[in-house]
């Protein structure tokens, strides 16, 4: 008879399925790898097979131009990964193909949320709740001090903005995994329904998206305009790292904005010289992070990817089993 829970292991660089030898979203290349989800931390190439669903892989051939060893598991299909275990993919409501994995074993059901968040999100399916004895939760943003608002309100200073602005554009910082294609399709349900103009690194993505049945309405490349007029009064969206490079110089008086659940501190606003942030996160706020463990009520929760030490404190003090795992290489790709 084998210790409880002694088939499942964190190690650094991802979390190991012993007696099946494969990993969960490792962060260096492995024989046999369970994907979350498309964003970098999680997902990397290189693997020998790779069980995600069928979009998540699509982003990962996208982004390494592999599909090799590529094994769909669909929503709420369960595969056998391997001596007795069995994984279940289900949908994190974080981004498109984004799932938690259920993992079971004698007996004993262990979850892996992956990133995930519980606000509504039209771009990809809801975050199931789902029993099991383990839970592994991200905590990005693990502080109490971190709530996001109701994404309307947001969206809602993004078109204000733009209305004052007739004769500059408003351009939005937000990556290109995700974070963009939530905001064009909350603007597009919002009813703004003019172009939205896209820096050429957003293209590929967006295209993937809408041949998943996403819609994103009329998008145009920045590169295609017919002139710096052509954008007065009009929604850029680009990636971060292009809101203060040389790029931006041939947009006409930009305001510039952000999109990201860390413009709740103004400090980190400022720095990146963001007149309008945007407090659009696709993380788990600090509420949607205890209330979802209090609603999966675990035996145990394990924390991982980002501020561990509050979210324990508070497992701690409402007499929950917890514990922090030290996993390496989760960088905030994807806030
Ligand atoms: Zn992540
Ligand atoms: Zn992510």
């Amino acid at each position: 008879m084998t210790a409880p829970f002694s088939w499942i292991r964190p190690e650094p660089w991802g979390i190991h399925i012993v007696p099946a030898d494969a990993w969960i979203d490792p962060s260096r290349a492995v024989p046999r790898a369970l994907v979350t989800h498309g964003h970098a931390d999680h997902a990397r190439g290189g693997h020998g097979t790779t069980l995600a669903t069928p979009a998540t892989l699509a982003i990962m051939e996208l982004r390494y131009q592999t599909r090799e060893g590529a094994s769909p598991v669909n929503y709420g299909e369960t595969v056998d990964v391997g001596d007795g275990v069995s994984a279940t993919f289900l949908p994190a409501g974080h981004v498109l193909g984004s799932a938690q994995i259920l993992l079971e074993h004698a007996g004993e059901r262990v979850i892996i949320t992956g990133d995930y968040k519980r606000a509504p999100d039209p771009t990809c399916a809801p975050f199931q709740v789902t029993p099991c004895d383990i839970f592994i939760t991200e905590a990005t943003f693990g502080l109490p001090v971190f709530t996001h608002p109701p994404i309307t309100e947001e969206i809602g200073k993004l078109l204000t903005a733009r209305a004052e602005n007739p004769d500059a554009c408003i351009l939005v910082g937000a990556y290109a995994l995700g974070k963009a294609q939530r905001v064009i399709a909350e603007l597009r349900a919002s009813g703004h329904t003019d172009t939205i103009w896209l820096h050429g690194a957003m293209e590929a993505m967006c295209r993937l998206y809408e041949e998943h049945g996403v819609a994103l309405g009329d998008l145009r490349l920045v590169s295609d305009a017919p002139s710096k007029d052509a954008l007065r009064g009009s929604i850029i969206l680009a990636p971060p790292s292009a809101l203060n490079d040389r790029w931006s110089r041939r947009l006409p008086d930009p305001v510039t904005a952000m999109a990201s659940g860390w413009m709740r501190v103004r400090a980190r606003a400022r720095q990146r010289g963001v007149e309008l942030p945007l407090i659009i996160s696709d993380h788990a706020d600090w509420n949607e992070l205890t209330g979802t463990i209090a609603e999966v009520n675990p035996q145990e929760t394990w924390i991982t990817h980002g501020r561990e030490e509050a979210l324990l404190r508070w497992c701690e003090l409402s007499q929950r089993r917890a514990r922090a795992l030290a996993l390496v290489g989760y960088e905030d790709e994807d806030d």
